[in-house]
């Protein structure tokens, strides 16, 4: 029997939910989940993004410049010029193909992206945890929830612990909403049914068992949307730049062309349809009509390049924002070290110390104390610990599995690596005794919160009830009382808290990252436990957590340094682990000291009197004990100085502070689902590296961009300055309409994509980021400008005047070699605006090559092959007079090459003078 995905499961109990979806608490077997999955297809919805290449192909003349083009069709057919209506046409055909292999590109580099940001969902199949990809939920499947958790499919909730969740993407209610499982009044309304979980919102709080209820198009969201893309083009502030620019460039041409036909036909007499054609084709070659999609594809290409480095766009200007930013905001745990914590020392209540061997997550390893393993079971102290650890935990590790051929076998491991660290410690120690630790129930379950910094569990064990504590030792050491020791419970003295705080500041300044366990009785707590019950603990000892920095961090560090990028460090952890990592990863210099400020610093001490809290965030690097809150107020306070930022989060807390910095940078494997939609970059690796790479690629695509766009200018500045003088100089056009058509396509058209794919020439991180409102076009265009203008109206006016006496064909076949060459070869000048083209290699750019050959295949083509060259009314020209004025094109690049060494060497002396 089908299920009802449209039933009102708000309405029946728990049990009888179960019994309708055909379920049970164990979850659907592999089996009928894979029978589901045919009936009922894929938990997905209709997404309307993905253009047909079809559509796409239709969609390149809706262009204005093709209406431009169409109109001159006319005109030609109207003053009887058939050649000339044939060559417009195949000229609109191949623009449009053109147009289409862009956007085609850019698509697939968009769906490439999405493939990459899949949602994935925690199910119960079998009974056993499991982690599928969210399209393939099936109604019937039992879901875990935890904080963060985007929730993937509409769902009735079977249990629930402390459970809010925020629905405002679906009801517009921006508050948390408290859940529960009691069945409701059948008419209660969407907003109201809090038994109910709807796809597509969040998990605030708490953790959830639930079942799918409906999938896809049949959920609440899937009612109300067809499509929720989750790669965003919204108008940011790079978007409007470039249009900006492209408005501008337009204005220019078309200014620029209406003076042509003023001249032509006022000042020169021209016949007006000769005129009204020549004036279309200056326009069609004058306007940047590539320059939107070439933007795209450079971002496109940007994008692709970082997903191929770990860091996945979520925004496609998000690649060129990377590439101005001035300060980096990282955390430190898993970011810049390594994500694999391990417990390696136990400080104990009752004062013994002892070392836990073994690394990774493989539950092998001996607890020693002085030097000889300890047996876990004489130490009612150590026990406790050890239940602790590994009742008040979330995480779950597995049996070890080999992985790689030849590699040891490592369990498989998910949740949260300090939990995890906390886990595998009690593994240890059943590994070598059974029975160690007792067998608990769990009640209730508050997880890790950043703000308050601590865990808690309410267990059920030999029917006593006990609430189980686990967090960052000041905390936990302000909410004790008691401290368990080998003869029990005792009074937490003065004493004794200072030699834990000893203790603590020890391991920290060796960049530990210190945990305190405790607990209470909880028999005065009922079923769930709230933030509140976490008083009058009794201390039982404190972790130390080795947390090495991650391969790599360290250059990267440095890379941001002579990149002139600030890296901050704002951690929850202690004050002295965040500075020892700091100084390991070289973001405080190895003997730092301090100055007037100090090196490190924690939240608490960012309201003394003694400093104003702005002036701190200026000087000071290391930010520890910080709530997500204070993470927000350190982005706001540098952006009003003007910096770009980007900064890393990976809690629900976060997504605030995610959303303010300009680029937010979720952790993949880490981070919530919240964290991650309130992000433009998710980093696949969560490594800081990674980041430095992305911001390499940014820059990139910031100067791809900008020598794209100033390929463009200085070509067509330099065109329609040809055309002006010609007229002027009362000389006859140097090319006819459909000379001028052609070489718009060959040049511009096909060289600037060729722009689009340079990579970076080695100082890219060398130098400082773009300030955040530096427009495309700067001053540094025009000498580019001259020269290219000087050089392509010298050479043809002098090519002109020479051949003009063997016919006005020959003149322009001459000239049409002269203005497609110098753009052609303007191409290699501008693929570094600083670097001499011998340097950066001449052929090192693949697409740059290619592009340049079949640029020259096309302009030969059309003059030597008969039929072609009869058209375009090209004709032949000697091979020792292509030759030379081949040659004489390629004066562009000597001329741009001297330019560039006088501009090294007028900044070397500017250098020295400084
Ligand atoms: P960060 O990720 O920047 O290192 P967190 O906010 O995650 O900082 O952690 C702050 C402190 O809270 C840690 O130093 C640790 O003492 C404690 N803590 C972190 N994670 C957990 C957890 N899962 N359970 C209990 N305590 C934790
Ligand atoms: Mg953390």
């Amino acid at each position: 029997m089908a299920i009802d995905q449209k039933f009102p499961y708000h309405s029946i109990s728990v049990q009888q939910t179960l019994e309708k979806m055909q379920s049970g608490q164990e979850g659907l077997t592999e089996e009928e989940a894979r029978s589901r999955q045919k009936q009922y297809g894929a938990n997905e919805l209709t997404d309307k993004e993905g253009i047909s290449p079809f559509i796409l192909f239709l969609n390149q003349f809706k262009d204005f410049l093709i209406l431009v083009l169409v109109l001159a069709a006319a005109v030609a057919w109207y003053a009887g010029h058939m050649v000339d209506v044939y060559v417009i046409l195949a000229v609109i055909l191949f623009n449009a193909i053109l147009g289409f292999l862009q956007g085609y590109r850019a698509e697939k580099a968009i769906q490439a992206l999405k493939s990459m940001l899949k949602q994935e969902a925690k199910v119960l199949r079998d009974g056993n945890p499991r982690t599928v990809e969210a399209r393939q939920l099936v109604p019937g499947d039992l879901i875990l929830l935890e904080e963060g958790d985007s929730i993937p499919a509409d769902s009735r909730l079977l249990r629930a612990r402390n459970l809010q969740t925020i629905e405002a993407s679906l009801t517009g209610e921006s508050l948390p909403i408290e859940k529960h499982t009691d069945p409701l009044e059948e008419k209660t309304n969407l907003g109201d049914r809090v038994n109910m979980l709807w796809k597509g919102t969040h998990v605030a709080r708490g953790s959830a068992h639930a079942m799918v209820t409906a999938i896809g198009a049949d959920t609440e969201l899937g009612k109300i949307s067809h499509s929720l893309g989750s790669i965003k083009t919204t108008a940011t502030n790079f978007r409007k730049k470039t249009e900006r620019l492209a408005k501008q460039m337009a204005l220019i041409a078309i200014a620029t062309s209406l003076l042509v036909f003023i001249l032509g036909y006022f000042l020169r007499g021209y016949a007006f349809e000769e005129v009204l054609l020549i004036t279309v084709a200056t326009l069609v070659a004058s306007i940047p009509e590539g320059l939107p999609a070439v933007i795209t594809i450079v971002l496109a290409i940007g994008a692709s390049r970082m997903a191929r480095q770990n860091a996945i766009t979520r925004e496609f200007s998000a690649t060129e924002m990377l590439g101005s930013v001035s300060v980096i905001l990282t955390d430190k745990t898993g970011t810049l070290t390594k994500s694999m914590l391990t417990v390696g020392k136990v400080y104990l209540g009752d004062g013994s110390e002892l070392e836990v061997t073994g690394t990774g997550y493989t539950p092998q390893g001996e607890l020693l104390q002085q030097g000889q393993p300890i047996n876990p079971t004489k130490n009612d102290v150590l026990r406790k610990l050890l239940f602790i650890a590994k009742v008040c935990n979330n995480a779950h590790v597995g049996e070890p599995v080999q992985r790689k051929e030849g590699s040891s076998p490592e369990p498989e491991v998910t949740g949260d690596p300090t939990e995890v660290a906390l886990l595998v410690l009690a593994r240890k120690a059943e590994a070598g005794q059974q029975g160690v630790i007792p067998e608990a129930h769990v009640v209730d379950d508050l997880p890790f919160n950043s703000e308050q910094k601590f865990r808690a569990t309410l267990a059920e064990v030999e029917g006593q009830r006990e609430l189980l504590v686990v967090g960052a030792p000041e905390k936990i050491l302000k909410l004790s009382s008691h401290i368990l020791t080998s003869v029990g419970p005792q009074e937490l003295t003065q004493e004794l808290r200072q030699q834990i705080h000893g203790k603590n500041d020890e391991w920290a300044d060796r960049a530990m990252r210190v945990l305190a366990l405790a607990f209470r009785d909880g028999s005065s707590i009922g079923d769930s436990a709230k933030s509140e019950d976490v008083r009058e603990l009794t201390w039982v000892g404190i972790t130390g957590i080795i947390d090495p920095p991650r391969s790599g961090v360290q250059e990267a560090v440095a890379d941001c340094k002579s990149a002139g990028i600030r890296v901050m460090m704002v951690t929850g952890d202690h004050k002295k682990t965040g500075a020892a990592i700091a100084k390991e990863v070289g973001i405080l210099e190895p003997e730092a000291e301090e100055t007037d400020y100090p090196l490190a610093l924690q939240e608490d001490e960012l309201e003394s009197p003694e400093y104003v809290f702005e002036e701190l965030v200026d000087n000071v690097s290391v930010f520890t004990r910080v709530s997500p809150n204070t993470k927000l107020r350190i982005a706001e306070h540098l952006q009003r100085k003007g910096h770009l930022i980007a900064m890393t989060g990976d809690g629900v807390n976060d997504a605030p502070a995610l959303k303010r910095a300009d680029v937010g940078i979720a952790m993949g494997i880490r981070g919530t689902d919240v964290a991650k939609d309130a992000s433009q970059i998710v980093l696949s690796d969560d490594n800081f590296a990674t980041i430095v790479r992305a911001v390499r690629e940014g820059r990139i695509v910031f100067q791809n961009v900008r020598q794209t766009s100033f390929f463009l200018l200085t070509t067509n500045f330099a065109f329609v300055s040809v055309f002006i003088v010609t007229l002027l100089l009362d000389w006859p056009f140097p090319l006819t309409a459909t000379q001028i058509l052609w070489v718009n396509l060959v040049t511009d058209g096909v060289m600037e994509l060729g722009l689009a794919t340079e990579r970076g020439h080695g100082d890219i991180m060398k130098r400082k980021p773009v300030p955040r409102d530096a427009n495309i076009l700067d001053k540094s265009v025009v000498p580019y400008i001259l020269l290219m203008s000087i050089i392509m109206l010298g050479l043809t006016l002098a090519v002109f005047s020479h051949y003009l006496p063997m016919g006005e064909e020959t003149a322009r076949t001459a000239v049409f070699i002269v203005i497609s060459m110098t753009q052609v070869f303007n191409t290699f000048n501008m693929r570094s605006l600083e670097h001499s083209i011998f340097r950066i290699g001449m052929f090192s750019n693949r697409y740059v090559n290619i592009a340049f050959v079949v640029s020259v295949a096309l302009q030969l083509l059309v003059i030597y092959t008969p039929f072609l060259s009869g058209a375009f009314r090209f004709e032949k020209l000697p091979l020792p007079d292509l030759l030379v004025v081949f040659l004489l094109s390629s004066s562009v690049i000597w001329a741009a090459e001297a330019y560039k060494l006088f501009a090294r060497k007028k900044r070397q002396a500017e250098f020295i003078l400084v």
